[in-house]
């Protein structure tokens, strides 16, 4: 009898999911497990808990998602708190278990941890979270351009779209020692309170992020007019927010490609439902730079050799975290992101570069507190973009510095997303 386990991390759904439906295809049994890696909720050399409450609490309601869906199938979900290492070998053990399935990491830690797993058992990798697939680039990663425009016009031209992998109608299984969700104490010191004023209502789990892909594409088609919309900073539709599901695979990026596809013939091919697309070849681009970087994403000078002299003052960097500066486009946009885990890409954009350019802070504090913070967030797209706004990532440019003046101006011109935040009139 030939039995897997499939250690699922971020690809936690049924659909489009090749590393659960190869070890269906392979195995006789398959044995699913979910480790709440103890390192992952420790704190950063910044301070900051690497999986703050938000994220937290999205990633529990997605793993309980899924070992309902996996008992629908006739399976379960194992969850253990530990080291996922010293997790799995003891489930190889007790579960006889030949081979590991598990979708392929491309950051640091994630990398380290499979190479301890590799140490006991054979591990199956699968590519599951990008809309390329790595072997359909006409380039080998290695030789990824640095810039994207030259990486996106040659995947646009050369690279298909796979399609997705059907979600499996049955799951054998042995019989699995029942195990339950930590208590909610391991990721929250203390309950989340709701504020109203948040973009969305983020609910974890693969139901959950295909109902907004529903509600995005079908039911309210903002879809259709996403390129006009998508620099917006108010509301739950300016943009699609599909980036908490995408960033632990509750939603696979494949699924949203065909489905607009689908809309595309079915409704209408316009400007929008193309750029949306062109971001997913962003959240792509940053996962194969992680791959061809390694490390250097995460180093202070970034993908650059000189290093930028930078400052680690406490007090300043406070202050910008707290929604302090005195600049109340920047304060407006930090408030936003410590009171609900997310902010707009235009908001982000602007307190990275006024933290970075304006303040002279070492960016990989930013980028911690956005680690810690952030409900989607992501290793590659969150170090690639905080990289790219630094000046030492994949902009030509010495750096994208944004007057943020300027921007609040543009895009919050009568001043109503600064009110809603600071909670004052704007210029009081
Ligand atoms: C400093 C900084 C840090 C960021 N950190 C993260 C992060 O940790 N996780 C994350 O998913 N995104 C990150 N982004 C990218 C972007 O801001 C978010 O993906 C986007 O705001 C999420 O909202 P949405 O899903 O409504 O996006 P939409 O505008 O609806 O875009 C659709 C999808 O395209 C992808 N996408 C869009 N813009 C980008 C981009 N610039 N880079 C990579 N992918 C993109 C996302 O998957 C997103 O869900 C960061 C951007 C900056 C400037």
């Amino acid at each position: 009898m030939k039995k897997g386990i499939v250690w699922f991390r971020n690809n936690l759904r049924l659909h489009d999911n090749e590393a659960l439906s190869q070890a269906i295809a392979q195995c006789d049994e398959i044995i699913p497990v979910f480790v709440f890696d103890t390192r992952q909720f420790r704190k950063d050399v910044w301070g900051h808990s690497k999986t703050g409450p938000f994220r937290g609490r999205f990633l529990f309601e997605t793993v309980k998602a899924l070992k309902n869906a996996l008992q629908e199938k006739g399976s379960d979900l194992i969850i253990q708190t530990g080291k996922t290492e010293e997790v799995l070998q003891k489930l190889v053990t007790q579960y006889e278990a030949q081979h590991i399935f598990a979708p392929k990491a491309y950051t640091s830690e994630e990398i380290e941890i499979e190479e301890a797993v590799h140490r006991f058992s054979e591990i199956h990798f699968y590519h599951t979270t990008t809309m390329v697939h790595p072997a359909d680039l006409p380039f080998y990663v290695a030789y990824l351009p640095d810039i994207f425009t030259q990486f996106r016009k040659a995947v646009e031209k050369q690279a298909p779209i796979r399609k997705e992998i059907p979600e499996p109608d049955q799951i054998s299984s042995p019989e699995i020692v029942p195990t339950s969700l930590p208590k909610e104490q391991f990721f929250l010191a203390k309950p989340l309170p709701k504020d109203h004023r948040a973009a969305i209502d983020f609910k974890g789990g693969e139901a959950e992020g295909l109902k907004r892909l529903q509600h995005y594409v079908w039911e309210t088609e903002s879809i259709a007019t996403y390129k006009k919309t998508r620099n917006g900073l108010i509301g739950a539709d300016y943009s699609s927010k599909f980036s908490a599901w995408l960033a632990n695979g509750a939603l696979s990026a494949r699924r949203i490609y065909w489905e607009i596809k689908k809309f595309e013939k079915e409704i209408t091919k316009n400007q929008s439902t193309y750029w949306l697309i062109f971001e997913l070849l962003w959240r792509d681009y940053f996962q194969f730079i992680a791959m061809k970087h390694g490390n250097r994403i995460f180093h202070s000078s970034g993908l650059k050799t000189q290093k930028k002299i930078t400052s680690q003052n406490e007090e300043i960097f406070e202050k910008w975290k707290n929604g302090k500066t005195g600049d109340d486009f920047v304060d407006a946009n930090m408030i936003e992101i410590q009171q609900t885990g997310f902010m707009s890409n235009r908001g982000r954009q602007n307190v990275a570069s006024f933290l970075v350019h304006d303040l002279g802070i070492d960016w990989r504090m930013g980028a911690s507190y956005f680690e810690s913070q952030l409900i989607d967030y992501d290793p590659c797209s969150n170090y690639g973009n905080w990289l790219y706004v630094s000046g030492i990532g994949n902009d030509p440019r010495p750096g994208r510095k944004f007057n943020t003046k300027l921007q609040a101006n543009k895009y919050d011109q009568d001043g109503t997303y600064r009110e809603m935040w600071l909670e004052k009139p704007v210029g009081a």
